[in-house]
Protein backbone atom coordinates (compact mmCIF):
# COMPACT_ATOMS: atom_id res chain seq x y z
CA UNK A 1 0.00 0.00 0.00
CA UNK A 2 1.58 3.91 -1.31
CA UNK A 3 2.19 5.72 1.24
CA UNK A 4 3.26 9.70 0.56
CA UNK A 5 4.39 11.93 2.64
CA UNK A 6 2.18 15.23 1.93
CA UNK A 7 3.75 18.40 2.88
CA UNK A 8 0.78 19.77 3.47
CA UNK A 9 -0.48 17.94 6.30
CA UNK A 10 3.23 17.22 7.39
CA UNK A 11 1.90 13.45 6.96
CA UNK A 12 2.53 10.08 5.47
CA UNK A 13 -0.68 8.89 3.85
CA UNK A 14 -1.71 6.30 2.29
CA UNK A 15 -2.40 7.34 -1.37
CA UNK A 16 -5.95 6.85 -2.70
CA UNK A 17 -6.58 8.37 -6.45
CA UNK A 18 -9.35 10.72 -7.06
CA UNK A 19 -10.73 8.46 -9.83
CA UNK A 20 -9.21 4.87 -9.13
CA UNK A 21 -6.90 3.21 -11.40
CA UNK A 22 -5.88 6.80 -12.49
CA UNK A 23 -3.37 9.29 -11.00
CA UNK A 24 -2.85 13.05 -12.35
CA UNK A 25 0.17 14.37 -11.50
CA UNK A 26 1.66 17.69 -12.53
CA UNK A 27 5.18 19.19 -11.08
CA UNK A 28 6.18 22.84 -11.84
CA UNK A 29 8.98 22.42 -15.15
CA UNK A 30 11.76 24.62 -15.61
CA UNK A 31 12.32 28.04 -16.75
CA UNK A 32 13.95 28.01 -20.41
CA UNK A 33 16.67 30.84 -20.67
CA UNK A 34 19.48 28.48 -19.48
CA UNK A 35 21.05 24.81 -19.40
CA UNK A 36 19.60 22.60 -16.59
CA UNK A 37 21.61 22.02 -13.21
CA UNK A 38 21.81 19.21 -11.04
CA UNK A 39 18.79 20.87 -8.92
CA UNK A 40 16.45 19.99 -12.59
CA UNK A 41 18.49 16.77 -12.84
CA UNK A 42 16.77 16.09 -9.26
CA UNK A 43 13.54 17.09 -9.97
CA UNK A 44 13.33 15.30 -13.17
CA UNK A 45 14.58 11.85 -12.09
CA UNK A 46 12.49 11.83 -8.89
CA UNK A 47 9.33 12.42 -10.51
CA UNK A 48 10.16 10.04 -13.61
CA UNK A 49 10.49 7.11 -10.77
CA UNK A 50 7.38 8.27 -9.13
CA UNK A 51 5.86 7.80 -12.56
CA UNK A 52 7.71 4.82 -13.34
CA UNK A 53 6.71 3.33 -9.90
CA UNK A 54 2.78 4.28 -10.50
CA UNK A 55 2.65 2.79 -13.58
CA UNK A 56 4.19 -0.67 -12.48
CA UNK A 57 1.30 -0.85 -9.84
CA UNK A 58 -0.86 -0.42 -12.60
CA UNK A 59 -1.61 3.04 -12.39
CA UNK A 60 -3.11 4.96 -15.59
CA UNK A 61 -0.63 8.51 -15.39
CA UNK A 62 -1.38 11.51 -16.84
CA UNK A 63 1.91 13.05 -15.82
CA UNK A 64 2.22 17.11 -16.59
CA UNK A 65 4.92 19.24 -16.24
CA UNK A 66 4.99 22.74 -17.47
CA UNK A 67 7.57 25.20 -19.30
CA UNK A 68 7.89 28.41 -18.48
CA UNK A 69 8.46 30.11 -21.56
CA UNK A 70 7.69 34.12 -20.79
CA UNK A 71 9.54 35.55 -17.66
CA UNK A 72 11.60 38.38 -16.35
CA UNK A 73 14.97 36.50 -16.46
CA UNK A 74 14.14 35.20 -20.04
CA UNK A 75 13.82 38.59 -21.13
CA UNK A 76 16.70 39.91 -19.93
CA UNK A 77 19.11 36.90 -20.93
CA UNK A 78 17.58 37.13 -24.17
CA UNK A 79 18.54 40.80 -24.53
CA UNK A 80 21.93 39.94 -23.06
CA UNK A 81 22.13 38.15 -26.01
CA UNK A 82 20.82 40.08 -28.47
CA UNK A 83 18.50 37.10 -29.37
CA UNK A 84 14.65 36.69 -30.23
CA UNK A 85 12.80 35.28 -27.25
CA UNK A 86 11.08 32.72 -29.18
CA UNK A 87 14.57 31.48 -30.52
CA UNK A 88 16.18 31.56 -26.92
CA UNK A 89 13.11 29.55 -25.64
CA UNK A 90 13.13 26.90 -28.21
CA UNK A 91 16.99 26.40 -27.97
CA UNK A 92 16.59 26.05 -23.95
CA UNK A 93 13.85 23.48 -24.52
CA UNK A 94 15.64 21.34 -26.98
CA UNK A 95 18.50 21.70 -24.02
CA UNK A 96 16.31 20.34 -21.63
CA UNK A 97 15.23 17.50 -23.61
CA UNK A 98 18.17 16.66 -24.50
CA UNK A 99 19.22 16.52 -21.12
CA UNK A 100 16.52 14.91 -19.63
CA UNK A 101 16.92 11.76 -22.53
CA UNK A 102 20.02 11.64 -21.50
CA UNK A 103 19.13 10.92 -18.01
CA UNK A 104 17.01 8.23 -19.15
CA UNK A 105 14.31 10.55 -18.11
CA UNK A 106 11.18 10.07 -20.18
CA UNK A 107 8.90 13.15 -21.52
CA UNK A 108 5.78 13.92 -19.22
CA UNK A 109 2.33 13.61 -21.13
CA UNK A 110 2.24 16.93 -21.83
CA UNK A 111 4.62 19.99 -21.47
CA UNK A 112 2.23 22.92 -21.94
CA UNK A 113 4.19 26.39 -22.45
CA UNK A 114 2.88 29.52 -20.32
CA UNK A 115 2.96 31.38 -24.03
CA UNK A 116 0.49 28.92 -25.00
CA UNK A 117 -1.82 29.12 -22.17
CA UNK A 118 -2.90 32.85 -22.05
CA UNK A 119 -6.42 32.27 -22.89
CA UNK A 120 -6.65 29.97 -19.59
CA UNK A 121 -4.86 32.34 -17.86
CA UNK A 122 -6.71 35.16 -19.06
CA UNK A 123 -9.84 33.17 -18.56
CA UNK A 124 -8.78 32.27 -14.77
CA UNK A 125 -7.88 36.08 -13.89
CA UNK A 126 -11.38 37.02 -15.14
CA UNK A 127 -12.62 34.48 -12.62
CA UNK A 128 -10.89 35.38 -9.83
CA UNK A 129 -11.74 39.00 -10.44
CA UNK A 130 -15.85 38.20 -10.83
CA UNK A 131 -15.35 35.76 -7.45
CA UNK A 132 -13.55 38.75 -5.15
CA UNK A 133 -9.98 37.49 -5.28
CA UNK A 134 -8.32 39.88 -7.40
CA UNK A 135 -8.25 43.45 -8.26
CA UNK A 136 -6.76 45.86 -10.84
CA UNK A 137 -4.03 48.54 -8.96
CA UNK A 138 -3.38 52.41 -9.83
CA UNK A 139 -1.02 51.57 -12.75
CA UNK A 140 -3.33 49.04 -14.14
CA UNK A 141 -1.36 45.36 -13.17
CA UNK A 142 -3.82 42.86 -11.63
CA UNK A 143 -3.08 41.59 -8.63
CA UNK A 144 -4.16 38.77 -6.01
CA UNK A 145 -5.64 39.98 -2.86
CA UNK A 146 -4.37 37.47 -0.48
CA UNK A 147 -6.39 39.01 2.77
CA UNK A 148 -9.88 37.46 0.23
CA UNK A 149 -8.21 33.91 1.00
CA UNK A 150 -8.34 32.81 4.47
CA UNK A 151 -6.64 30.13 4.60
CA UNK A 152 -3.39 31.63 3.09
CA UNK A 153 -0.45 30.03 4.45
CA UNK A 154 -1.72 26.55 4.99
CA UNK A 155 0.72 24.78 2.72
CA UNK A 156 4.22 26.46 4.16
CA UNK A 157 2.74 27.04 7.67
CA UNK A 158 3.69 30.54 7.39
CA UNK A 159 2.21 33.22 9.58
CA UNK A 160 0.63 35.72 7.77
CA UNK A 161 0.85 38.50 9.96
CA UNK A 162 4.49 37.98 10.21
CA UNK A 163 5.29 37.94 6.65
CA UNK A 164 3.17 40.81 6.27
CA UNK A 165 5.31 42.82 8.93
CA UNK A 166 8.50 41.55 7.08
CA UNK A 167 7.25 42.62 3.50
CA UNK A 168 6.45 46.04 4.82
CA UNK A 169 10.05 46.30 5.75
CA UNK A 170 11.81 45.25 2.70
CA UNK A 171 9.11 46.38 -0.27
CA UNK A 172 7.75 50.25 -1.22
CA UNK A 173 5.49 48.70 -3.45
CA UNK A 174 2.71 51.53 -3.29
CA UNK A 175 0.94 50.01 -6.14
CA UNK A 176 -0.62 47.17 -4.22
CA UNK A 177 -2.78 47.04 -1.01
CA UNK A 178 -1.36 44.54 0.82
CA UNK A 179 2.04 43.86 0.51
CA UNK A 180 1.53 39.95 0.29
CA UNK A 181 -0.42 40.43 -3.00
CA UNK A 182 0.95 39.01 -5.67
CA UNK A 183 0.56 39.96 -9.54
CA UNK A 184 -1.44 37.81 -11.48
CA UNK A 185 -1.38 39.97 -14.86
CA UNK A 186 1.53 42.92 -15.56
CA UNK A 187 1.72 45.73 -17.57
CA UNK A 188 4.73 44.82 -20.38
CA UNK A 189 6.70 47.74 -21.19
CA UNK A 190 7.36 47.94 -25.02
CA UNK A 191 9.78 45.98 -26.30
CA UNK A 192 8.81 43.17 -24.25
CA UNK A 193 6.07 40.48 -25.46
CA UNK A 194 2.74 41.21 -24.36
CA UNK A 195 -1.05 40.19 -25.40
CA UNK A 196 -4.67 41.84 -25.20
CA UNK A 197 -6.61 41.24 -22.07
CA UNK A 198 -9.52 42.57 -20.59
CA UNK A 199 -7.10 44.87 -18.87
CA UNK A 200 -3.79 46.66 -19.73
CA UNK A 201 -1.87 44.87 -22.94
CA UNK A 202 0.78 42.97 -20.79
CA UNK A 203 1.85 39.21 -19.93
CA UNK A 204 0.76 37.20 -16.77
CA UNK A 205 2.64 36.84 -13.66
CA UNK A 206 4.37 33.97 -12.82
CA UNK A 207 2.30 32.12 -10.55
CA UNK A 208 -0.89 31.88 -12.38
CA UNK A 209 0.76 29.67 -15.08
CA UNK A 210 0.46 26.58 -13.05
CA UNK A 211 -3.11 27.04 -11.94
CA UNK A 212 -4.12 27.99 -14.83
CA UNK A 213 -2.05 24.66 -16.93
CA UNK A 214 -2.51 22.51 -14.12
CA UNK A 215 -6.49 23.23 -14.41
CA UNK A 216 -6.27 23.14 -18.22
CA UNK A 217 -4.40 19.85 -18.64
CA UNK A 218 -5.81 18.00 -15.26
CA UNK A 219 -9.10 19.60 -14.19
CA UNK A 220 -9.86 21.54 -10.94
CA UNK A 221 -8.57 18.87 -8.82
CA UNK A 222 -5.96 16.40 -9.32
CA UNK A 223 -3.81 14.04 -7.16
CA UNK A 224 -0.33 14.80 -6.95
CA UNK A 225 1.84 18.33 -7.24
CA UNK A 226 4.94 17.95 -7.31
CA UNK A 227 8.20 20.47 -7.52
CA UNK A 228 10.86 21.42 -5.39
CA UNK A 229 11.17 22.49 -2.25
CA UNK A 230 12.39 26.04 -2.33
CA UNK A 231 9.02 26.19 -4.82
CA UNK A 232 6.51 25.87 -1.83
CA UNK A 233 6.72 29.17 -0.59
CA UNK A 234 5.27 31.35 -2.06
CA UNK A 235 4.94 29.70 -5.42
CA UNK A 236 2.79 26.87 -4.15
CA UNK A 237 0.81 28.49 -1.46
CA UNK A 238 -0.22 31.22 -3.98
CA UNK A 239 -1.32 28.50 -6.49
CA UNK A 240 -3.51 27.25 -4.13
CA UNK A 241 -4.71 30.69 -3.23
CA UNK A 242 -5.63 30.91 -6.94
CA UNK A 243 -7.21 27.51 -7.69
CA UNK A 244 -9.26 27.19 -4.66
CA UNK A 245 -10.48 31.10 -5.34
CA UNK A 246 -11.43 30.10 -8.93
CA UNK A 247 -12.62 26.63 -8.45
CA UNK A 248 -13.79 26.62 -4.65
CA UNK A 249 -12.49 23.07 -4.37
CA UNK A 250 -8.94 21.95 -2.96
CA UNK A 251 -6.84 21.51 -5.92
CA UNK A 252 -4.37 18.94 -4.93
CA UNK A 253 -4.70 15.85 -2.45
CA UNK A 254 -0.75 15.47 -2.19
CA UNK A 255 2.03 17.66 -2.45
CA UNK A 256 5.20 15.85 -2.87
CA UNK A 257 8.06 18.46 -2.63
CA UNK A 258 12.12 17.77 -3.22
CA UNK A 259 14.69 18.55 -1.18
CA UNK A 260 17.73 21.10 -1.91
CA UNK A 261 20.90 20.02 -3.88
CA UNK A 262 23.75 21.34 -1.94
CA UNK A 263 27.08 21.43 -3.31
CA UNK A 264 30.22 20.36 -0.93
CA UNK A 265 27.63 20.92 1.38
CA UNK A 266 27.11 24.45 0.69
CA UNK A 267 24.26 25.89 -0.83
CA UNK A 268 24.12 25.71 -4.22
CA UNK A 269 24.04 29.16 -5.78
CA UNK A 270 24.30 30.87 -9.45
CA UNK A 271 25.94 34.02 -7.14
CA UNK A 272 28.43 31.68 -5.96
CA UNK A 273 29.65 29.99 -8.52
CA UNK A 274 29.17 26.67 -7.38
CA UNK A 275 25.90 25.36 -10.01
CA UNK A 276 26.54 22.15 -11.90
CA UNK A 277 25.14 21.58 -15.43
CA UNK A 278 23.73 18.54 -16.44
CA UNK A 279 26.18 18.73 -19.68
CA UNK A 280 28.91 19.36 -17.44
CA UNK A 281 28.47 16.34 -15.17
CA UNK A 282 28.12 14.32 -18.51
CA UNK A 283 31.34 15.09 -19.79
CA UNK A 284 32.86 13.24 -16.70
CA UNK A 285 30.12 10.70 -15.74
CA UNK A 286 27.71 8.18 -17.70
CA UNK A 287 24.55 9.95 -17.01
CA UNK A 288 23.15 6.58 -15.33
CA UNK A 289 26.07 7.53 -12.32
CA UNK A 290 24.02 10.97 -12.07
CA UNK A 291 20.67 8.89 -11.93
CA UNK A 292 22.25 6.79 -8.68
CA UNK A 293 23.51 9.22 -7.22
CA UNK A 294 20.53 11.23 -7.27
CA UNK A 295 18.09 7.87 -5.85
CA UNK A 296 20.42 6.66 -3.23
CA UNK A 297 18.94 9.67 -1.05
CA UNK A 298 15.44 10.35 -0.03
CA UNK A 299 13.65 12.77 -2.15
CA UNK A 300 13.33 15.03 0.62
CA UNK A 301 16.02 15.33 2.03
CA UNK A 302 18.84 17.48 0.97
CA UNK A 303 21.24 15.81 -1.57
CA UNK A 304 25.17 17.03 -1.31
CA UNK A 305 26.88 16.85 -4.68
CA UNK A 306 30.72 16.60 -4.92
CA UNK A 307 32.76 14.60 -6.99
CA UNK A 308 33.45 11.81 -4.15
CA UNK A 309 29.62 11.28 -4.12
CA UNK A 310 29.17 10.77 -8.13
CA UNK A 311 32.84 8.49 -7.92
CA UNK A 312 31.19 6.43 -5.08
CA UNK A 313 27.93 6.36 -7.40
CA UNK A 314 30.01 4.73 -10.37
CA UNK A 315 31.84 2.64 -8.21
CA UNK A 316 28.92 0.59 -6.85
CA UNK A 317 27.15 0.85 -10.06
CA UNK A 318 30.64 -0.85 -11.54
CA UNK A 319 29.80 -3.42 -8.83
CA UNK A 320 26.61 -4.21 -10.14
CA UNK A 321 27.52 -4.04 -13.90
CA UNK A 322 30.65 -6.17 -12.97
CA UNK A 323 28.24 -9.09 -11.42
CA UNK A 324 25.76 -8.66 -14.49
CA UNK A 325 28.73 -9.16 -17.27
CA UNK A 326 27.71 -11.74 -19.66
CA UNK A 327 24.72 -13.17 -18.18
CA UNK A 328 21.69 -14.07 -20.43
CA UNK A 329 18.66 -12.40 -18.79
CA UNK A 330 15.64 -14.12 -18.69
CA UNK A 331 12.74 -11.76 -19.56
CA UNK A 332 10.13 -13.49 -17.80
CA UNK A 333 11.23 -13.29 -14.09
CA UNK A 334 9.51 -9.94 -12.91
CA UNK A 335 10.57 -8.19 -9.66
CA UNK A 336 6.95 -8.05 -7.96
CA UNK A 337 6.94 -12.14 -8.09
CA UNK A 338 10.02 -12.46 -5.86
CA UNK A 339 8.58 -13.14 -2.22
CA UNK A 340 11.84 -12.01 -0.21
CA UNK A 341 13.28 -9.77 -2.44
CA UNK A 342 10.37 -8.10 -4.70
CA UNK A 343 8.45 -7.83 -1.39
CA UNK A 344 11.25 -5.72 0.19
CA UNK A 345 11.80 -3.79 -2.76
CA UNK A 346 7.90 -2.98 -2.82
CA UNK A 347 7.59 -1.51 1.17
CA UNK A 348 10.59 0.37 0.37
CA UNK A 349 8.80 1.79 -2.35
CA UNK A 350 5.38 2.13 -0.90
CA UNK A 351 7.12 4.15 1.55
CA UNK A 352 7.07 7.57 0.01
CA UNK A 353 9.29 6.22 -2.84
CA UNK A 354 11.93 5.21 -0.30
CA UNK A 355 14.75 4.85 -3.36
CA UNK A 356 17.15 4.50 -1.02
CA UNK A 357 15.91 1.93 0.92
CA UNK A 358 15.03 -0.16 -2.23
CA UNK A 359 18.62 0.43 -4.03
CA UNK A 360 19.95 -1.21 -0.29
CA UNK A 361 17.29 -4.40 -1.07
CA UNK A 362 18.78 -4.50 -4.53
CA UNK A 363 22.40 -4.31 -3.00
CA UNK A 364 21.73 -7.29 -1.45
CA UNK A 365 20.72 -9.03 -4.28
CA UNK A 366 23.72 -8.33 -5.40
CA UNK A 367 25.27 -10.11 -2.96
CA UNK A 368 23.15 -13.07 -3.57
CA UNK A 369 24.23 -13.05 -7.13
CA UNK A 370 28.03 -12.74 -6.25
CA UNK A 371 27.84 -15.98 -4.08
CA UNK A 372 25.49 -17.76 -7.24
CA UNK A 373 28.57 -17.08 -9.27
CA UNK A 374 31.20 -17.94 -6.83
CA UNK A 375 29.30 -21.21 -6.44
CA UNK A 376 28.44 -21.08 -10.12
CA UNK A 377 24.95 -22.27 -9.75
CA UNK A 378 23.46 -21.44 -13.04
CA UNK A 379 19.85 -21.09 -12.79
CA UNK A 380 20.22 -19.05 -9.34
CA UNK A 381 22.67 -16.96 -11.30
CA UNK A 382 20.49 -15.91 -14.18
CA UNK A 383 17.61 -15.61 -11.87
CA UNK A 384 19.25 -13.25 -9.42
CA UNK A 385 20.87 -11.08 -12.32
CA UNK A 386 17.13 -11.22 -13.96
CA UNK A 387 15.55 -9.62 -10.61
CA UNK A 388 18.34 -7.03 -10.51
CA UNK A 389 17.50 -5.98 -14.68
CA UNK A 390 13.84 -5.81 -13.32
CA UNK A 391 13.80 -3.73 -10.41
CA UNK A 392 15.92 -1.39 -11.92
CA UNK A 393 13.89 -0.83 -14.49
CA UNK A 394 11.66 1.15 -11.89
CA UNK A 395 14.39 3.10 -11.22
CA UNK A 396 15.52 3.57 -14.61
CA UNK A 397 19.20 1.93 -13.44
CA UNK A 398 20.44 -1.03 -14.80
CA UNK A 399 18.97 -1.07 -17.95
CA UNK A 400 22.21 -0.59 -20.67
CA UNK A 401 24.11 -3.22 -21.55
CA UNK A 402 27.49 -4.32 -18.64
CA UNK A 403 29.88 -3.65 -21.61
CA UNK A 404 28.27 -0.11 -22.20
CA UNK A 405 28.59 1.10 -18.64
CA UNK A 406 32.06 -0.53 -18.10
CA UNK A 407 33.43 0.38 -21.38
CA UNK A 408 32.57 4.17 -20.02
CA UNK A 409 30.01 4.55 -22.69
CA UNK A 410 29.23 8.36 -22.57
CA UNK A 411 26.91 8.79 -24.62
CA UNK A 412 28.31 11.63 -27.48
CA UNK A 413 26.61 14.22 -29.41
CA UNK A 414 27.30 12.93 -32.90
CA UNK A 415 26.08 9.22 -31.65
CA UNK A 416 23.13 10.93 -30.29
CA UNK A 417 22.37 12.82 -33.28
CA UNK A 418 22.87 9.61 -35.40
CA UNK A 419 20.21 8.04 -33.30
CA UNK A 420 18.02 10.32 -33.41
CA UNK A 421 17.77 10.88 -37.42
CA UNK A 422 17.88 6.80 -37.93
CA UNK A 423 14.38 7.15 -35.53
CA UNK A 424 12.47 9.67 -37.17
CA UNK A 425 13.57 8.17 -40.68
CA UNK A 426 12.47 4.96 -39.36
CA UNK A 427 8.99 6.61 -38.50
CA UNK A 428 8.79 8.20 -41.39
CA UNK A 429 9.29 5.02 -43.04
CA UNK A 430 6.59 3.52 -40.90
CA UNK A 431 3.96 6.14 -41.62
CA UNK A 432 4.72 5.39 -45.41
CA UNK A 433 4.23 1.22 -45.06
CA UNK A 434 7.62 1.01 -46.31
CA UNK A 435 8.90 -2.35 -43.54
CA UNK A 436 11.92 -2.77 -45.55
CA UNK A 437 13.53 0.35 -45.07
CA UNK A 438 12.15 0.55 -41.57
CA UNK A 439 13.56 -2.63 -40.32
CA UNK A 440 17.15 -1.29 -42.09
CA UNK A 441 16.80 1.80 -39.66
CA UNK A 442 16.05 -0.89 -36.38
CA UNK A 443 18.84 -2.84 -37.39
CA UNK A 444 21.52 -0.16 -38.23
CA UNK A 445 20.49 1.05 -34.28
CA UNK A 446 20.79 -2.28 -33.28
CA UNK A 447 24.57 -2.34 -34.65
CA UNK A 448 24.92 0.63 -32.28
CA UNK A 449 23.79 -0.56 -29.29
CA UNK A 450 20.48 0.88 -29.15
CA UNK A 451 17.03 -0.91 -28.59
CA UNK A 452 13.77 1.12 -29.62
CA UNK A 453 10.96 1.22 -27.22
CA UNK A 454 7.52 1.66 -29.35
CA UNK A 455 4.95 3.36 -27.20
CA UNK A 456 1.38 4.62 -29.05
CA UNK A 457 2.84 8.10 -28.56
CA UNK A 458 6.62 8.14 -29.19
CA UNK A 459 9.13 6.14 -29.76
CA UNK A 460 11.78 5.63 -27.02
CA UNK A 461 15.29 4.23 -27.49
CA UNK A 462 17.96 3.02 -24.71
CA UNK A 463 21.20 1.61 -24.85
CA UNK A 464 21.40 -2.33 -24.94
ZN1 LIG B 1 4.61 25.93 -10.82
Amino acid sequence: MLHIHNSMTKKKELFTPIEAGKVKLYVCGMTVYDLCHVGHARVMVIFDVVTHYLRANGYEVTYIRNITDIDDKIIARAHKNGENIKELTERFIAEMHHDADALGVLRPDKEPQVTESIVEIIRMIETLIDRGYAYTSKNGDIYYDVSAFESYGKLSGRNIDELRKNKFTTTLDQTKDDPLDFVLWKAAKPEEPAWNSPWIRGRPGWHIECSAMSTKSLGQRFDIHGGGQDLQFPHHENEIAQSEGAHGCQPVNYWMHNGFVRINNEKMSKSLGNSFTVREILKKYDPEIIRYFILNSRYRSPLNYSNQQLDQAKNALTRYYTALRDIEIAPNIDWKNDIYFGTRFKMAMDDDFNTALALSVMAEIRLELNKAQRNKTQARIIYLASLLRSAGKILGLLQQSAKNFLMGNIINNNKRTKIKTLIETRNIARKQRDWVKADQMRDELIEMGVVLEDTNKQTNWRNV
